[in-house]
């Protein structure tokens, strides 16, 4: 041990020796150069002119150090892509695409969603009988439906938008999942001239030609919230019928009234009949002059509509009023409970909904959806304030969301609340709880069951 002390303080005494010489080699290899330096430069001056070398020397770096400040502080910047901190990050510089001229027309032909298709019914039903194992209906009463929803590729104008599509695609996800249904979120603009409202159209064309097993599509806007979540829409009802939109036929058919439907939330069955209406509605789309043009002649033929751009809505309650006898008989207009809710005549009962009725109902007592119209939660500017759109909008989700939670023994402390609470203690036989069927049934009836009084 001893031993093994003496040697390491040998070694250390040797290192320093080098770390000595080192020192000194360097010195003298230093002061070699610059002796070579001031002759080969030809400047071996008195020391005068040595002492204003060195100073002017001196002050010229002086002078360039705000400069070289300066200079890291712009490649610190431009640089900035090398920063950990989200915060600072300017999303801009990923958008990498150009923004589209507004008045472009991308052909002189008129408009078409796609290639021409008259015999869709027949391919549809070739391809059915050959794929027995992709039934378009799971049962006499249950057809395969696929729920389409999305937004825009880019993200939204304030960052708290894309929190609340981000509960908005949540809470059509839980939905879908107790009722069998698939979901597609959709981000891609497919057609650039079918932009904004108009973007369902092309992407809904391509789906049903995409999924010939899909017997419903359900188009359903990002601001729309399904509330209640043990509401099965009544299939048997439109088995005549292929396109189902929240309305009136009164509004519609006979006062021509821009919000006798509504287009934020429909069905629409996968045949040629849907590919034909979806052709009579698309021409109002493209963006630009025609869209401004077909705006003004919406404004003027429509009921209470103010002049704006052309919109899927108006455009759908125009076809449908000027030209009922061609559409009228497969167009279900449903009022009986809320395909669509306008948010502001629904979201302050919540609270008596709770306290009087249970989900399943689907209507006044208990709506389907609530859909906030107007407000733009993603946008700039909406019709309505912002801070009463995204309390509302969060009471919502939360009367939506307490719906499954309590299905796993929790619930919102209130409607205003992101917190939660228990509801159930923890049981050691999980499985024999009765509140908790929907986990071991995710079905319709398990919901039903979970919420009867
Ligand atoms: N939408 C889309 N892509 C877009 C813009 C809108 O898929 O680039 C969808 C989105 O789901 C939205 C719906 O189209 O809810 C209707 O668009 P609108 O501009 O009318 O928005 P809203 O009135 O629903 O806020
Ligand atoms: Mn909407």
């Amino acid at each position: 041990m001893i031993e093994r002390c003496l040697g390491a303080r040998k070694g250390r005494k040797i290192q320093r020796f080098f770390r000595h010489c080192k020192v000194t080699l360097l010195c003298l290899v230093l002061t070699l150069v610059v002796i070579r330096g001031t002759i080969g430069a030809g400047k071996f001056g008195t020391p005068e002119q040595d002492f204003n070398e060195i100073r002017s020397r001196f002050y010229s770096r002086k002078r360039a150090e705000p400069h070289r400040v300066l200079e890291e502080v712009q490649t610190t910047t431009s640089t900035s892509t090398e920063s950990n901190n989200y915060n600072e990050f300017d999303i801009n510089k990923l958008l990498v695409d150009e923004e589209e001229e507004d008045d472009k027309r991308y052909s002189n032909k008129p408009y078409s969603l796609g290639q021409e298709i008259s015999n869709w019914d027949e391919q549809r039903a070739k391809w059915l009988r050959k794929n027995p194992n992709s039934p378009n209906f799971i049962g006499p009463n249950n057809p395969r439906v696929l729920l389409v929803t999305g937004s825009s590729p880019k993200p939204c104008e304030n960052p708290v938008g894309d929190h609340y599509l981000l509960k908005s695609i949540k809470n059509k996800i839980d939905y879908c999942r107790l009722h069998g249904i698939e979901v597609f979120y959709n981000m891609a603009l497919l057609d650039a001239e079918m932009s904004g409202f108009w973007a369902k159209l092309p992407l809904i064309r391509k789906l049903l030609l995409s999924h010939p097993e899909v017997e419903f599509l359900w188009w359903m806007d990002s601001d729309a919230m399904f509330t209640d979540m043990g509401f099965e829409l009544p299939w048997e009802r439109y088995k005549d019928h292929n396109l189902v939109m929240h309305g009136w036929n009164e509004m519609v058919y006979d006062q021509k009234n821009w919000i006798g439907l509504n287009t934020g939330s429909f069905l629409l069955r996968n045949c040629q009949w849907a590919l034909d209406i979806l052709d009579a509605w698309a021409p109002m789309g493209p963006k630009g002059k025609i869209r401004m043009e077909a705006g003004k002649k919406l404004a003027s033929e429509l009921k209470d509509r103010p002049v704006f751009e052309a919109d899927d809505q108006s455009a759908m309650v125009y076809i449908l009023a000027t030209q009922r006898e061609k559409w009228g008989d497969k167009v279900y207009l449903e009022s009986s409970y809320y395909l669509h809710g306008y948010w502001v005549i629904l979201v302050d009962r919540y609270e008596e909904m709770i306290e009087n009725f249970h989900p399943g109902l689907g209507d006044h007592r208990w709506p389907l959806v609530t859909h906030f119209v107007g407000c733009k939660p993603c946008g700039k500017f909406g019709d309505y304030p912002v801070e009463r759109c995204l309390k509302q909008m969060d009471r919502a989700f939360n009367f939506a969301d307490n719906q499954i939670l309590q299905m796993y023994g929790f619930t919102h402390k209130s409607l205003a609340s992101r917190r939660v609470k228990r509801i159930r203690n923890e049981t050691s036989s999980p499985l024999e709880v009765k509140d908790n069927l929907g986990l071991l049934h995710p079905t319709l009836k398990a919901v039903k069951i979970c919420y009867s009084k």
